[in-house]
C-alpha cells in the first residue's frame, strides 16, 4: 500500500507537440491518499487510460514525476512499482486453465504453493467461478474471460496499489453489482490504494470515497459524491454529474446582485469575478422551485420519469429544466425561485466560491 503523488504530470504521444492540444494530459499534479478508494471519472477520450498507464508505469510521462511514499519511481516498471492493473479487456493466458492464470502473478513472485492454493481458491469463489478451476481459459465466455482478468488483478495481496480501467464493461448488470460489492469489501479488508475508472457516474458514486472527474486532459474536480452534487467546481463536473445535468444561464454579476435577463436576483454573498469573464449561474434542476411566486416561465414539455416530472422551460431566453414531484402541480401562470443556498456562480467556466 502506498501513497501516490503525482507532480506535474503532462503527457503528448507525439513526439514534437505544438500546442496545447497535443497534450493528452495537459497538467495533472495530485496526492493519492495511502488506502484511499478513488474512482476516476470522465468523458471518453479525456485521458484515463493515460493516467492508469502512467501511474502503474506502463507509459512514461513526457514531464513530471510519480511518487511512492516519497520516493521517486518515475523510472521503474510495473512490477519494481508493484502496482497490480486490471485493464477494459482480458489480459490472460488462454492456453492456461482458469486455476494457472490466477496462480500465475503469485508463483511469479514465488509464494509458497499452499499459500498460492488458498489464495487462488478464495479469487475463484469470489469471481464466481467456482467449478471452472481446471478449464482452460479460452474455452471460456468472454464475460468469464473478464473475470478471469479481474482475479488476476486481485489474487495478490501485498500490492502498492490495483488500478482498475472500465474492468466491468462487459459484464451482465447484476454481475456487476456483485463485483462491485466484492471489491469495497476486499478494500475494507486490505486497504489497497485502489483507482477505478470508468465512464459510468452512477458506478463511480457506488464505489468511491472520493471521485475524481477529469476533462480534457485535466483533474477538475476531487470530491466526495455530496460535494460533486453540490458545489461542481467547473461547469463540466455540473453539467456531468446528474441528469438532467445543473442548468447554467448566462448571469451578470454585479456585488452580490445576479442579473438572468430581466429578472435579479440577491444573493447572500459576494463573488469575486474578474473584469470581462464570462459569467453564469449554476442551479441544479432539484432545486428550482415551481410555483405562483419569481420569475416566469414558459413551460415547453413535461417528461415523467416515474417519481418525479421534469419540467422543461423557457427563461430568460434560455431552456431550464426543473425536477418536481409526481404529483407537483404546474400552475396555469408559472414562476420559479431558487433555493439561494443551492446557487453556484461560474466565471469563465470555474466556480467562484463563497469564500472569495
Ligand atoms: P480515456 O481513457 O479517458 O478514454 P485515453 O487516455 O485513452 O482516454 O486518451 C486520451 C487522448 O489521448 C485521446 O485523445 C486519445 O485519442 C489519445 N491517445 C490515447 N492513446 C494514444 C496512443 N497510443 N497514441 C496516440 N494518441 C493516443
Ligand atoms: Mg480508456
Amino acid at each position: 500500500m502506498a501513497r501516490i503523488n503525482l507532480e506535474h504530470i503532462r503527457h503528448a504521444y507525439g513526439e514534437k507537440p505544438k500546442s496545447e492540444a497535443d497534450y493528452a494530459l495537459k497538467e495533472v499534479h495530485h496526492e493519492w491518499n495511502d488506502g484511499g478508494a478513488y474512482a476516476l471519472l470522465g468523458p471518453s477520450g479525456c485521458g484515463k487510460t493515460t493516467l492508469l498507464n502512467i501511474i502503474s508505469g506502463l507509459l512514461q510521462p513526457s514531464e513530471g514525476r510519480i511518487l511512492f511514499d516519497g520516493r521517486d519511481v518515475t523510472e521503474l516498471s510495473t512490477q519494481q512499482r508493484n502496482i497490480a492493473q486490471v485493464f477494459q479487456f482480458p489480459v490472460i493466458y488462454d492456453t492456461m486453465t482458469v486455476y494457472d492464470n490466477l496462480a500465475f502473478p503469485l508463483r511469479n513472485r514465488h509464494v509458497p504453493e499452499a499459500e498460492v492454493d488458498r489464495r487462488v481458491r478464495e479469487t475463484i469463489d469470489m469471481i464466481g467461478l467456482s467449478g471452472w478451476a481446471d478449464r482452460k481459459a479460452r474455452r471460456l465466455t468472454a464475460d468469464q474471460k473478464q473475470k478471469i482478468s479481474l482475479g488476476r488483478g486481485l489474487v495478490r495481496n501485498d500490492v502498492n496499489a490495483i488500478l482498475f480501467d472500465e474492468p466491468l464493461t462487459v459484464i451482465d448488470p447484476h454481475m456487476k453489482w456483485v463485483l462491485r460489492s466484492q471489491l469495497k469489501k476486499l478494500h475494507r479488508q486490505f486497504g489497497f490504494t485502489m483507482v477505478y475508472v470508468t465512464h459510468d457516474q452512477t458506478e463511480a458514486l457506488t464505489f468511491a470515497d472520493k471521485v475524481v472527474v477529469m476533462y480534457d486532459g485535466q483533474i477538475v474536480q476531487i470530491g466526495t459524491p455530496a460535494e460533486l452534487f453540490e458545489r461542481p467546481s467547473h461547469t463540466f463536473v455540473g453539467y456531468f454529474i446528474g441528469s438532467p445535468g445543473m442548468n447554467l444561464l448566462p448571469a451578470r454579476i454585479d456585488g452580490s446582485t445576479v442579473s438572468l435577463g430581466t429578472d435579479t436576483i440577491t444573493l447572500d454573498y459576494q463573488p469575486k469575478v474578474a473584469a470581462g469573464a464570462r459569467t453564469e449561474l449554476g442551479i441544479r434542476p432539484e432545486f428550482v422551485r415551481l410555483g405562483r411566486e419569481g420569475m416566469h416561465v414558459h413551460v415547453r414539455k413535461v417528461e415523467d420519469i416515474g417519481r418525479q416530472k421534469i419540467v422543461r422551460a423557457e427563461f430568460a431566453g434560455k431552456s431550464i429544466a426543473i425536477v418536481v414531484p409526481e404529483d407537483g402541480e404546474i400552475p396555469a401562470e408559472p414562476r420559479i425561485t431558487f433555493d439561494p443556498s443551492a446557487i453556484n456562480i461560474y466565471a469563465d467556466s470555474w466556480r467562484v466560491g463563497r469564500e472569495a
